[in-house]
């Protein structure tokens, strides 16, 4: 009989959705009147604007005529695309569109990663503490995590708190880490990093001879022009960091599927016999060898992201839901919660009121207010007593849940 990867045994049970979908089932077929409203996933919620579909539209007619049909593109993705991504994403930051590799979504991206980087505990990887899932599951598959602990946490790994009283930018560690994994604007928790910070990141991986992984999938939703945009804008992050992005949230991607990664020329790993290797080579590989691209259609309304049109529309979809996290933030403020985040991106992240767990809060909400979010404990050991509110939602669902819990707390 084949023999399976282990490590995947070491894998909590996909718990947190999971058991959300739980509890809301049993609260809804319990109280079979009651409407639910869900600010649980981070899901978007608003129709893909009109400047894509129109650019998908032709793309189809295109690929209907025996003149302009075309097959298999370049794995690494369209230079249309490329060049459209490195005139206005990392305008003045000297990325060129060779760098930037286009491909179906950045969950997979910050997952396949670690195909090109040595795996079974060669290297010490740090994560955030609340954090985004992917990150450390990932690392438990390639083996890098070992067993967990009573409370979720892997033996292997670093965790770096993220708190209210740090700011949500956690301590940087004494120890070394061969692999730091950064999310800023930040899922779950809102929170931006300012540039002082990133620097700080960048010096400790330069100092160790660290690989950063920079998720910026939150970009568009920055609105303080001091924020760092992107992980390039730190001088010398070219040489210690890949960044990942997404047309997911800015765009209404999530179900049409297109991201980036920007490996820059001149990142390098190092082999076990101590030859220097661009991790560029090997991600171009990795990518020719195991992905086709992405599909022409999706990449022309990708590109249609960065026409005029495009940038209005897109912009546009980013405001309407940062008015969902304001309504959100201040809404809760003024019920006296303790709330972060939301203002330079769609998460807000509050202190559970009266000392509740946030599981105890998440059942509060649900079966008063008929509102779900997602109990922080879910994204980590730190998220205990903190609550995330997405603020991916029509206005109206966004207004009568703010309605409700303000009648029902
Ligand atoms: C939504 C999200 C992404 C984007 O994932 P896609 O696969 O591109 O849809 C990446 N990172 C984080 C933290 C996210 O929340």
């Amino acid at each position: 009989m084949a023999r399976v990867n282990d490590h995947f045994r070491l894998l909590k049970a996909g718990y947190l959705f999971p058991e959300i979908g739980r509890r809301v089932r049993a609260f809804q077929e319990a109280n079979p009147d009651k409407s639910i409203i869900k600010l649980g996933i981070g899901d978007v919620t608003e129709p893909l604007p009109a400047a894509i579909r129109e650019a998908m539209h032709a793309a189809i007619d295109e690929l209907g005529d025996r003149d302009t049909f075309r097959g298999y593109g370049p794995e690494k993705g369209y230079p249309f695309l490329r060049e459209a991504i490195a005139a206005h994403d990392f305008k003045g930051l000297n990325v060129s569109p060779e760098e930037i590799y286009i491909s179906d979504g950045s969950k997979c991206d910050c997952g396949n990663v670690l195909d090109i980087l040595a795996a079974n505990g060669a290297n010490k990887i740090a994560v955030a503490d609340p954090v985004y899932p992917v990150y450390v599951d990932t690392n438990v598959m390639a083996g890098n995590a070992g067993p967990a602990d009573e409370n979720g946490r892997y033996e292997g790994l670093i965790y770096l708190e993220a708190t209210a009283e740090n700011d949500f930018q956690p301590a940087i560690p004494e120890a070394k880490a061969d692999v730091v994994y950064l999310c800023y604007p930040n899922n779950p928790t809102g929170a931006v990093a300012s540039k002082e910070y990133l620097a700080e990141w960048v010096a400790y991986a330069k100092r160790h001879g660290s690989l950063l992984l920079f998720d910026a999938a939150y970009t568009a939703f920055i609105k303080d022009a001091d924020v760092p945009r992107s992980i390039y804008e730190i001088d010398g992050a070219r040489d210690c960091a890949i960044e990942f992005r997404s047309f997911s949230k800015n765009a209404g991607f999530t179900g049409v599927r297109c991201a980036f990664t920007v490996v820059p020329e001149g990142l390098t790993g190092t082999a076990s016999d101590g030859t220097e290797i661009p991790l560029a080579k090997l991600w171009d590989r990795r990518q020719s060898t195991k992905f086709n691209g992405v599909s022409y259609i999706v990449q022309r309304g990708a590109a249609a992201v960065y026409s005029e049109a495009g940038q209005r529309q897109t912009g546009e979809l980013v405001d309407f839901y940062m008015e969902n996290a304001r309504l959100i933030r201040e809404g809760l403020s003024a019920l006296r919660m303790d709330v972060y985040g939301g203002v330079n991106a769609p998460y807000v992240w509050l202190k559970t009121p009266g000392g509740d767990s946030s599981w105890e809060f998440f059942d509060r909400l649900l079966t008063k207010a008929n509102v779900v979010g997602t109990p922080g404990a879910g994204f980590g050991a730190a998220g205990e007593g903190y609550f995330r509110l997405s603020a991916f939602n029509s206005r109206e669902n966004v207004i009568a849940a703010l309605e409700r819990i303000k009648a029902a707390l």
